[in-house]
């Protein structure tokens, strides 16, 4: 995969536009930076994990979360205004509101299956899983996988290569974006609902992470390159590389002795991220590009671009909410406290 990232130029930076001290960072086109920018906050993505669960209510999520009032209606505000929810009255005499998926947010489906799957196979420390899958198409416990469209086989990061798409290019940085918003929410909702999502995004569930981690599978593995893609500051991106390297996502080999050097790799745990990777890539194409793909994907096992789509190992068939049925190893206190 490094091999083909260099020859495309890839990790070229000579083309990214040279940062002026007072204005915005610049910042790669990139369906998974946009994905994040809206999904990457460790609150947003717990409240559409709980929607997946049948959540609908204001009070229903501020029970299970226990999440201040005001972060609740500011998330849930804008993902009202992403297109991802739509506010819908629950019944004609009253002016209360339930929040309900669009399409647009039943697509993200997908980007939160393929977490379930990572945070299960590496961070459930060998406890019971908190929530068991099953795919009602085939009746088996759910196995995701992220398939490539042409041929319907696992796609792995070594197998893809990438080229620029009609959408690439390099755009300033949204200044609210640039901040670092790293919540420390993990043991709260840890303790109320354990969850393979909320594990895995104790690691990668602020923005800068998934970004670093973006540019690894790009192949760019040495800290000033990752600097320069990503118009983080020093301080930040030490502070995700130690943490990366401390969770088991990278390693960090010297490439140089005098003066030391070295460069950051992915570890198979690291790799195995690459299918929440590409979900958040389709769905950005999909939803955020206007048609305009910044990269294209071609799928070396059979030549072809491809999109990559989140199937079940079992069936073959695309995954989608309606055809998924939850057992949870411990009470649901929806159904405890709502009945
Ligand atoms: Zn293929
Ligand atoms: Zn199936």
């Amino acid at each position: 995969m490094m091999d083909t990232v260099a020859e495309l130029g890839y990790t070229d930076f000579s083309q990214a536009p040279k940062k002026n001290v007072h204005e915005a960072p610049f910042e790669r086109n990139c369906s998974v930076g946009r994905t994040i920018a809206i999904i990457g906050d460790t609150w947003t993505f717990m409240i559409l994990r709980e929607c997946y669960f049948g959540i609908k209510r204001f009070s229903q999520f501020q029970d299970i979360l226990k999440i201040p009032r005001t972060t609740l209606s500011t998330r849930l505000q804008m993902l009202t205004e992403e297109g991802i929810l739509q506010k819908v009255p629950y019944n004609t005499s009253t002016t209360r509101f339930e929040y309900r998926f669009t399409q647009q947010g039943l697509g993200l489906y997908s980007v939160m299956i393929s977490l379930i799957s990572f945070g299960d196979k590496w961070l459930s420390d060998a406890n019971p899983l908190p929530v068991k899958l099953f795919h009602r198409n085939c009746g088996q416990v759910l196995k995701a996988i992220v398939a490539c469209s042409q041929c319907r086989r696992e796609v792995k990061g070594q197998d893809v290569s990438y080229r620029n798409g009609p959408g690439s290019g390099w755009s300033p940085m949204d200044p609210e974006r640039v901040k670092s918003r790293h919540s420390h929410f993990f043991k709260s909702t840890e303790s109320v609902r354990p969850s393979s999502v909320a594990r895995t995004l104790s690691i990668i569930g602020d923005r800068w992470s998934f970004m670093v981690v973006r540019e690894a599978f790009f192949g760019v593995r040495r800290f000033d390159e990752l600097q320069t893609a990503l118009g983080i500051s020093p301080n930040i991106l030490a502070n995700r590389l130690s943490k990366f390297i401390q969770n088991g996502i990278l390693i960090k080999i010297p490439y140089q002795d005098t003066p030391p050097r070295y460069e950051y790799k992915l570890t198979n745990m690291g790799r195995d991220l690459f299918g929440p990777f590409i979900a958040m890539l389709e769905w950005g194409d999909q939803w955020l590009s206007n048609n305009l793909p910044p990269l294209l994907l071609t799928h070396k096992v059979c030549r072809n671009d491809f999109r990559p789509c989140v199937i079940c190992s079992h069936c073959g068939e695309a995954i989608i909410p309606q055809q998924v049925r939850y057992e949870m190893s411990y009470p649901n206190p929806v159904n405890a406290s709502s009945n």
